[in-house]
């Protein structure tokens, strides 16, 4: 898990729905709003997206161009709270985050019959054992068990993954940017980021960084090149997939200090798109 944006303003399609409610005099709620207004949902969750650099919010799958995603609530919609007056836990996007599927759709974007229904980083048969992120966290309160991603910073490093595929806590980390071991531990346990699919997912990633950019290949000189064009956004504003297993991957190379040095420029990037 990694800091994802906020979206800057309410997209216009949402901010309409819920002005004709309004005027309507009609409850807000989720399902009748994407069942009315598919465009409107579509822009919301394409606005996410974008803002989210193409990954999902947990696992930081890559979810853009047409591989299946869909709008979490980062609060659950289902409950509400009385403390929460002015804050329609269904309609307002400011809790709204784009995931993947947790496991339960199919990629559209390779053709299934070309590889192993295992090695899919978007579905696996055995659901219980490999659903994750919003579709594991269900109805569950976040409340101090899951981490908000976007209360993060992009300059601490909260998780670690292996070369395995296993991801934990990250204590150095843990104890820079003030959150504690628990809270990221209970936050791997309810999301399900080490459910066997992400796990398997992720080891294949490190697999391709360690063909990709081999050790011996990282001259300090291309060094800033590399860290460029694996943990920044490209021209279309797009991250590399798994952008924590990238980021331990590489952090033998120095890319702690260079995200350091970059993250208030990547954010002011980021704001701008
Ligand atoms: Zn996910």
């Amino acid at each position: 898990m990694k800091r994802v944006e906020s979206l800057a303003a309410e997209p216009d399609g949402l901010k309409a729905y819920r002005a004709q409610l309004k005027q309507e005099g009609r409850t807000p709620n989720w399902s009748t709003f994407r069942d009315e207004e598919p465009d409107a949902y579509r822009e919301l969750r394409e606005a996410l997206i974008r803002t989210q650099h193409g990954l999902c919010a947990y696992c930081e799958i890559n979810i853009h161009d047409t591989s299946p995603s869909q709008v979490e609530h980062y609060l659950p919609k289902s409950k509400a709270s009385r403390n929460e007056p002015d804050f329609d836990r269904q309609l307002d996007f400011r809790n709204h985050l784009a995931c993947c599927m947790g496991g339960t759709s199919r990629t559209t974007v390779r053709s299934l019959s070309e590889k192993r229904v295992d090695g899919d980083d978007y579905y696996h048969q055995d659901l219980a054992a490999s659903q994750s992120c919003g579709d594991a966290k269900k109805d569950h309160e976040p409340g101090n068990a899951v981490i908000d991603p976007r209360c993060l910073q992009l300059q601490h490093k909260i998780v670690v993954v292996r070369p395995d595929g296993t991801i934990h806590p990250d204590k150095a980390g843990c104890a820079a940017s003030g959150i504690s071991v628990d809270h990221v531990r209970s936050t791997i346990d309810i999301l399900k980021l080490d459910c066997y699919r992400l796990t398997y997912a992720r080891k294949k990633w490190w697999e391709t960084l360690r063909r990709k950019l081999p050790r011996q290949s990282w001259k300090p000189a291309l060094l800033p090149h590399v860290f460029l064009v694996f943990l920044a956004p490209n021209s279309n504003g797009w991250l590399e997939r798994f952008f924590s297993t990238t980021r331990s991957y590489l952090q033998p190379a120095g890319a702690e200090a260079w995200l350091a040095l970059h993250s208030t420029a990547q954010q002011t990037i980021n704001d701008g798109l």
